[in-house]
């Protein structure tokens, strides 16, 4: 008997598509209680990560406080008032480099992730 079993294996229309809106990351914020979709900031943005940076960003920027599930980067310099907090690791690194590099002050990183603390020295980010 030959195998001609292969009729019916038609997908159909109900194919998945991954770019669907019901793949909108959510972000919520126990402080104030509430849940936001960032379809808003992705259709601004494309970027799914970056959705979620531009609006915990802007959260901050607007409460004073970050989103739930969101750790930050903290680069202080040690030596003035200047400092500057990320969502990503090598945001707040570049930020460090730079400031020692023109400032030939060090630089502390506050991990978001753990009580660690990095110091950026000016001899480094020559
Ligand atoms: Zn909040
Ligand atoms: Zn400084």
């Amino acid at each position: 008997m030959p195998d001609d079993s292969r009729d019916g294996d038609d997908p159909g229309p109900g194919g998945t598509t991954p770019t669907d809106l019901d793949d909108t990351p959510t972000v919520s914020c126990s402080r104030c209680d509430r849940e936001w979709d960032l379809a808003y900031e992705l259709d601004d943005l494309g970027v799914g990560n970056q959705a979620i940076e531009q609006f915990a960003l802007d959260h901050k920027r607007h409460t004073g406080h970050f989103p739930d599930d969101v750790t930050t980067w903290l680069a202080k310099c040690r030596r003035c008032p200047e400092g500057s907090e990320h969502l990503v690791r090598h945001a707040a690194e570049r930020w460090a480099n730079i400031h020692a590099r023109h400032t030939r002050h060090s630089v502390e990183i506050e991990h978001g992730i753990d009580d660690e603390t990095t110091v950026v020295e000016p001899e480094d980010a020559e």
